[in-house]
């Protein structure tokens, strides 16, 4: 067996070839969605995806990489491991498995969280028939979380209005604001976006073609940067009574499983993408679970992805400064080291693994 740390890509480009290579060896039906954009190395860019078992299996279980770009690296390298290690050979009877390798390629590539247009695709899943959420908190901070200069005086300056903010309201509350989304300024961090994206139209079209006989979809969407260095929480959000509430624990065990139930009234988790997925799917019982890595603490996350919002808007991406920036950024999405992967790869693993159980025991 491979060492779990070699599944790791170091860029969107090895990741997408490793990826190719061993579905191709595992003998993986293969299908590849072209992003209309390239890579920062003129690389083509695509939502590549790897299926075992029936077409027409009665349980569909899928996970997805980079839905925020940069954090794609153990979404990837727990696709590889899996098909590596040969774990598709003994599946479930009547169960498909569908891999779907960087569904945000473009953030990837680019060492990004958000899609071609500054998108953050896990806020993107909005009926935008609907008016979008109102997060005024955020429209108040704007100018400090994003500022227009990254320079110490600057930083100074927005951090000293952040703390204040902190300082009356908690940290907890800051964070709602910052993370909870916001569709009013597409320069600032968190941004739903005005339609539907790339990444969410191929993600729901793949999903279609591959649950039409499904009567049970379960998922793991990979994601890095929130919580204690390694560990694997898993995020169960929905609304009381909805399947992949109810029946979390039965199909993800209850060891690091932190189930979200809202009370059933509109709310911020409506963009989400798995909150999306679900409504896509319905009335077939989906159990959606965000798999949450934590790489370094909040503050520094914070800062990397704030800089890197600076970097895009008004910096040099060819810069000294654009390389400290990006290299910042990439370990708060992926840290070097090789404790932290294995550690994450495993947890993964098990995840996985137990999800499979659950789903096929349903
Ligand atoms: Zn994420």
């Amino acid at each position: 067996m491979t060492a779990p740390h070699n599944y790791f890509a170091s860029t969107y480009g090895e990741a997408r070839q490793k990826f190719l290579a061993t579905a191709e060896d595992a003998g993986a039906v293969v299908t590849n969605n072209i992003h209309p954009l390239k890579g920062p190395t003129g690389e083509e860019l695509a939502l590549d995806v790897a299926a075992f078992g029936p077409l027409d299996a009665e349980r569909v279980f899928v996970t997805m990489s980079a839905t925020h770009g940069g954090e794609g690296f153990i979404g990837s390298a727990a696709q590889v491991g899996w098909m590596d290690e040969d774990r598709y050979r003994d599946l479930p009877d009547n169960t498909s498995v569908i891999l779907m390798h960087a569904v945000n390629p473009h953030g990837f590539a680019w060492l990004r969280r958000v899609t071609e247009g500054n998108v953050d695709l896990n806020r993107n899943f909005l009926d935008y028939a609907e008016p979008t959420p109102q997060n005024p908190e955020y429209d108040k901070l704007h100018g400090a979380i994003c500022p227009d200069d990254w320079t110490d005086s600057a930083l100074a300056e927005a951090d000293s209005i952040l703390e204040s903010y902190v300082e009356e309201h908690g940290q907890k509350a800051l964070n709602r604001v910052v993370m909870g989304g916001q569709f009013s300024r597409p320069d600032g961090l968190f941004y739903g976006g005005t339609a539907p994206t790339w990444s969410r139209t191929t993600i729901l079209a793949t999903l279609d073609a591959h649950t039409s006989d499904a009567d049970h979809v379960a998922l793991i969407d990979f994601h890095t940067g929130l919580g204690p260095s390694g560990h694997g929480e898993c995020y169960i959000v929905g609304d009381e009574g909805e399947p992949g509430v109810e029946k979390a624990n039965e199909i993800w065990g209850t060891d690091g499983v932190t189930v979200l139930a809202a009370s059933g009234s509109r709310s911020a988790h409506d963009g989400y993408n798995l909150t999306g997925i679900g409504r896509e799917l319905a009335p077939t019982p989906f159990y959606g679970n965000t798999l949450e890595f934590g790489s370094h603490p909040l503050d520094v996350v914070y800062r990397a992805l704030r800089a890197d919002n600076w970097l895009h808007l008004h910096g040099d991406l060819n810069s000294e400064a654009a390389r400290s920036i990006k290299a910042n950024l990439k370990e708060a999405f992926s840290p070097d080291s090789a404790e932290w992967r294995e550690t994450v790869y495993t947890r993964s693993m098990d995840v996985w693994y137990r999800g499979m159980a659950g789903l096929a025991g349903l």
